[in-house]
């Protein structure tokens, strides 16, 4: 007989064969261990069942008997019908209804002389005592385990054609058959430190408790066994992670000590000091920099707290030793933007910096790509077409990622891979909370810039619905007479990217009318870059009062005049999104306004966020919410995955097993950073197990 492990399918189990096979399936069971993470959705106390004449409406309760009538009731709306058992004990009866329920699995199920176990509030109609959907499940007579009653009982989630006491007994037999080879790779020393039970004992007890006190807590993390296995998807991941980190960070690479010439011609070229925060993150990246093996760093900064500057900062340390460095961004905009920016500060300098663009002429782009080739270009700035082109360069020492959560981790390692173990700094305005962080980005030091250039005034935020249009064209015609300026912001869905355009060029022709004195101009993604870029210039010279855009200016533009910020539709937009889309004003002194115009059908969830759009400022706080509304899944969006799911855990309430479990795993890479002394092999192969197919733990992203 083949030995069995955790992994045996299980189809190994007595009594499933391929049809039940094919309907655990269907709940993600394959293999015995999926059986063991398959928990109880709740459990039953079925110690004591009441007789049904003690049942009293208004109390949850359980009871038993035997089902002596089974129908099929019209509604008297004559729209559908109800299902009813009727069951009898000795002492009384009671009627068992469904309104919503699948008939042929009903009729499956059920039949009349079943005794059966029921769980549920307690109700009367019309005189009579009743249960609507009921937990309920038939019970054999001649069943003597006590699996299903007389104990506290797990319920499962159930499927077509698989019931609760199938479920039971499955999961019990599994859990029968993996005591004897479950083996608890966690070092003692942590499970004392941690007080966790062990991984026996909580799986036994999280499907079958044994203790009538507390088994409510089970879901609530504070119960040890949940609590047991919550901590190790946590520490396996951290472990996982960090393990990655470590083999990243003992690359050799090559270290540049912080800038001294250029750092200080520049900073005395600015016109203004540096934050508090920006010192201590451009500080923090120099130590990185001047260490032989590569950093693997992501600055979190609000909108607007002066993250260019910083990576500018950062690449001088890189250009001063002979190196070269790159800078990826999310759009054409952008990479104008910024290579405008490091232009005007750097050239005085004497850097030789480029733009790639995505366009570029044949001869052109042969010419770029031989001068960076020789080393002739320190700077090259550019969208993904960075990576996408068959650009080589010379000895490339840094690369930065600006709005890094809109690349995915195989645009971060494409860019990676131009140089020899580069150094890497990512970039992002999308703070996330920093549990979330060590989950998403645990192989990454993270730096967090929560300050503002001083000077900066919050904008004022204000959700409007339409009768308050034209008050708000009132408003802006006077900010215009003091030569401010504003964007008007559309949607665009890309379903209906036509007819959003429809919109957009509508809306324009709308404003020109409104603000004839002004002029109102239009921007969107599919324009001729060459016409974007005019655009874009003349708005940030100030002869254009009105931007109407796509959310094209969503990331990273930077003009500091402009004021106003109308979001249309804004019910539409993500929190993140309109925290972005805000963070474009209020980077001067003067005042500045965000307007969100609301529809009035907008959900629930809609007006939460518009809500905290109008109560929050900060980057930080926004993002919280967020998670929130959203929960993790939704909130991380489908850009991160590649990291593995959580059975047990959730990432909101067992916030603190994670930050235990994160340490605990810094404590074990610290001691050992290749897991390689005998001590640490159970933890290595567990780790290798759960990481399969996730994330090659070996090698550098
Ligand atoms: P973000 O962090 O959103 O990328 P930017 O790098 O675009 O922000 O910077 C926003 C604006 O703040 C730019 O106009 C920049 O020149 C300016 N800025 C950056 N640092 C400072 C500072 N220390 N004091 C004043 N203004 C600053
Ligand atoms: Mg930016």
């Amino acid at each position: 007989m083949p030995s069995i492990s955790l992994d045996t399918s299980i189809q190994y189990i007595k009594g499933v064969g391929p049809r039940l096979a094919e309907l655990l399936r269907r709940k993600d069971i394959y293999s015995l261990e999926d059986a063991l993470y398959f928990l109880p959705r709740t459990y039953e106390d079925r110690q004591n069942f009441k007789p049904i004449k003690d049942l009293t409406p208004g109390e949850r309760a359980t009871s038993f008997g035997v089902i002596k009538r089974l129908a099929f009731v019209p509604l008297r709306s004559g729209r559908g019908k109800i299902f009813e058992l009727v069951i009898a004990d000795r002492s009384g009866w009671i009627i068992a209804k469904w309104f919503h329920y699948n008939a042929k699995y009903m009729m499956t199920k059920f039949k009349i002389g079943m005794p059966v176990v029921f769980t549920g509030d307690i109700k009367v109609f019309r005189y009579q005592k009743e249960i609507t959907h009921p937990d309920i499940e038939i019970i054999e007579d001649t069943q003597k385990e006590s699996l299903h009653f007389g104990r506290i009982v797990p319920i499962y989630s159930e499927t077509e054609g698989l019931f609760q006491k199938t479920i039971r007994k499955i999961v019990k037999n599994a859990l029968d058959k993996s005591l004897d080879i479950l083996q608890d790779p966690l070092p003692d020393e942590i499970r004392q430190r941690q007080n966790l039970w062990d991984l026996k004992r909580s799986f036994s007890e999280i499907h079958f408790p044994t203790h009538s006190e507390g088994f409510s807590l089970l879901f609530s993390g504070t119960h040890p066994a949940r609590k047991r296995l919550v901590f190790d998807e946590f520490f396996f991941l951290e472990l996982g992670l960090l393990l990655k980190r470590s083999h990243i960070t003992k690359e050799k690479t090559y270290s540049f000590p912080p800038s001294q010439t250029l750092k200080q011609n520049l900073l005395s070229s600015l016109s203004f000091e540096l934050t508090q925060s920006q010192k201590s993150v451009l500080s923090e990246i120099e130590q990185d920099l001047g260490k032989p093996h590569p950093m693997n760093r992501l600055l979190q900064g609000d909108v607007g707290s002066g993250k260019t500057l910083v990576a500018l900062l950062a690449s001088l340390s890189v250009i001063e030793q002979g190196h070269q460095v790159a800078l990826m961004v999310p759009t054409e905009i952008l990479a104008e933007q910024h290579a405008k920016t490091f232009e005007t500060l750097l050239t005085p300098l004497g850097i030789p910096l480029r733009l790639l663009k995505s366009d570029i002429k044949k001869t052109e782009k042969e010419k770029l790509s031989s001068e960076i080739q020789e080393g002739e270009i320190s700077l090259i700035i550019g969208t993904h077409a960075l990576i996408q082109s068959d650009i080589e360069f010379k000895n490339l020492g840094l690369i930065i990622i600006d709005e890094q959560h809109r690349f995915g981790v195989e645009q971060r390692l494409a860019l990676k891979k131009k140089g020899h173990a580069p150094h890497m700094l990512v970039m992002t305005a999308t703070p996330i909370p920093r549990t979330l962080a060590l989950t998403v980005y645990g192989d990454l030091d993270v730096s967090v810039m929560t300050e503002l250039p001083a000077g900066r005034k919050p904008v004022k935020t204000k959700v409007l619905k339409e009768p308050q249009r034209l008050k708000l064209y009132e408003f802006m015609k006077k900010e215009f007479l003091k030569d401010r300026q504003a964007y008007v912001v559309y949607p665009l869905i890309e379903e209906s990217e036509k007819i959003d355009l429809k919109d957009a060029t509508q809306m324009t022709e709308h404003l020109k009318r409104i603000f004839k004195e002004f002029r109102v101009e239009l921007l969107h993604g599919r324009m001729e870059s060459e016409l974007k870029n005019k655009i874009m210039l003349e708005f940030k010279k100030g002869l254009i009062h009105v931007l109407v855009s796509t959310t094209v200016i969503e990331v990273g533009i930077d003009v500091p005049n402009s004021t106003l910020m109308v979001i249309e539709h804004a019910e539409r937009f993500g929190l993140s999104q309109l925290h972005q889309l805000r963070g474009r004003v209020g980077r001067g002194s003067q005042n500045s306004f965000c307007f969100l115009m609301a529809h009035y059908t907008a959900s629930q969830e809609a007006q939460e966020r518009l809500k905290a759009m109008e109560e929050f400022q900060s980057g930080f706080k926004i993002a919280e919410v967020d998670l929130k509304i959203r929960g993790p899944g939704e909130f991380l969006g489908t850009r991160q995955s590649g990291l593995p799911g959580f059975r047990v855990a959730n990432l909101i309430t067992d916030q603190p097993i994670l930050l235990q479990a994160r340490s605990e795993a810094e404590l074990i890479i610290e001691k050992d950073p290749y897991l390689s002394s005998p001590e640490h092999l159970p933890l290595k192969e567990a780790l290798k197990s759960r990481w399969q197919n996730k994330i090659n733990l070996m090698s550098a992203g």
